[in-house]
């Protein structure tokens, strides 16, 4: 799609403080996401996700997916609805208890719509009967929608109702193993992390409800976070109940609002003993097989990374997952520029950076009614990573571009727009001819400095 008047992007307007239908806005990320149009309540703690956030969420998947998949994950589908009975005989029906969204079919058969999906898995292998020692380690993994009836949702997709997840099964055929399969997928992790360039944080944690003998959390820092992280900036050893000092180097630690985006757990037989699943080993009768797992929230990592990146002002989105890169934005119709320069010109362009660079995704605000100021608000609040404006300076000989970055991390500060009075984003443009355009989307980002000033 390359006409942003074609994109379904309901953007609306809320007074400060507001309490619109089915959502409170408690946080910058979910007004963000409301007031642009890129989520939408339908009841408490649900949402649709709208095109331009979906684009971000399958870019998202992506990365996840290369990175879980480079530690040899397997990606298969389990179904949303899991037996409650299997629940049962866990015995985390009663133990998680009212967070679990319960359902009955048409023959009282008892289900529910899964937050997690270990006993799940156990089941699936008890099925198929033992594996072989052989066929271990196994890592299995799904992408799909979650659901945690909880008690009062809020911060729009950081605390959600139904929520996306990447969840994991490591199997194993001893301790050791599976070990050493939770530091590949915990490696794993901070590779994604590093893609994304976003400071999470691995912290030991409580096993709660999941059971087993090892966890940790990978906490990114964000204000609306509802977990306080002690962290020393000294080493960056960080942990959710810290002390005055920091263990490994005695340097003074610093609190930080976070929000947990990943989990990871090596669960033993936890789960594999209730259910019966097994594996056979080199010599004696089947044991049960030892189980990991691993949970990335999807959603909520999206959510997060806005929560993390964004001014009070503007979106910013981790480059690689923003849900597009290029904005290209014309004259004003009926504007000196517009008779000049023509209304072919944006497209042209299209043409050249899509031939250019393929990867990229372009899209022109082709809201020609409004002037190049006021779209060049919107655009950096949307947090388009770089936006194209053909105007004066296209004019000149030879012709340039004004190009403007909006891209990650954020500084504070960045921005000082309103709506009254539209200005241009943050920084001086650069004046690009087009060769020099090209080459800086290339990545030759010290074209930049060539700035008119
Ligand atoms: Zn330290």
């Amino acid at each position: 799609m390359r006409y942003l008047s074609r994109i379904f992007q309901p953007v609306i307007t809320i007074p400060k403080n507001a309490i619109i239908k089915n959502t409170e806005i408690t946080c910058k990320s979910q007004r963000f996401l409301l007031e642009c149009g890129l989520i939408r309540p339908t009841s408490s703690g649900l949402f649709t996700i709208l095109p331009i956030a979906r684009r971000a969420l399958d870019k998202l998947e992506l990365q996840i997916r290369s990175c879980i998949e480079a530690a040899g994950a397997q990606r298969m589908s389990l179904p949303s609805l899991t037996s409650s009975a299997l629940w049962e005989k866990t015995g985390r029906l009663d133990e998680v208890g009212p967070e679990l969204m319960k359902m009955e079919d048409r023959h009282e058969k008892k289900f529910l719509l899964s937050p997690t999906h270990e006993e799940a898995v156990a089941d699936l292998l008890a099925d198929t009967g033992p594996l072989s020692y052989k066929q271990l380690p196994l890592l299995l993994y799904q992408i799909g929608n979650k659901y945690r009836d909880e008690h009062r949702p809020k911060h729009g997709l950081l605390r959600a109702r139904e929520f996306s997840m990447l969840d994991a099964y490591g199997l194993h055929a001893s301790d050791a193993c599976a070990q050493h399969m939770y530091d590949r997928v915990s490696e794993a992790y901070a590779e994604l992390f590093r893609r994304l360039q976003l400071p999470a944080y691995r912290v030991s944690a409580p096993s709660g409800s999941m059971g087993g003998p090892l966890s940790h959390e990978w906490q990114l820092p964000a204000a609306a976070g509802e977990d306080e992280l002690a962290t020393c900036p000294r080493c960056r050893q960080a942990a959710l109940d810290g002390d005055q000092r920091c263990e490994r180097c005695g340097g003074a630690l610093q609190w930080l609002q976070s929000v947990e985006v990943g989990h990871t757990f090596i669960l033993g037989t936890r789960y594999s003993q209730p259910l019966g699943a097994l594996y056979t080993p080199g010599s004696g009768g089947p044991q049960p097989v030892i189980m990991s797992c691993y949970g990335i929230g999807i959603t909520r990592l999206l959510a997060a990374s806005l929560e993390h990146l964004s001014t009070d002002k503007s979106l910013r989105w981790p480059k690689l997952i923003a849900p597009y890169d290029i904005m290209i934005i014309g004259p004003k119709e009926g504007s000196y520029e517009w008779q000049s320069i023509g209304s072919n010109e944006m497209d042209r362009l299209y043409d050249v950076i899509s031939h250019n660079q393929p990867d990229a995704d372009v899209i022109i605000d082709d809201r020609h009614h409004l002037t190049i100021g006021k779209r060049l608000v919107m655009a950096d609040r949307m947090g388009y990573p770089t936006i194209i404006v053909i105007g004066k300076s296209y004019l000149e000989s030879p012709a340039r571009y004004e190009v403007y970055r909006s891209t990650s991390p954020a500084t504070p500060h960045t921005s000082q727009l309103t709506s009254q009075h539209p200005a241009p984003p943050r920084e001086t443009p650069a004046l690009l001819t087009e060769a020099e355009l090209l080459a800086h989307l290339d990545g030759h980002d010290e074209l930049l400095i060539k700035t008119s000033a």
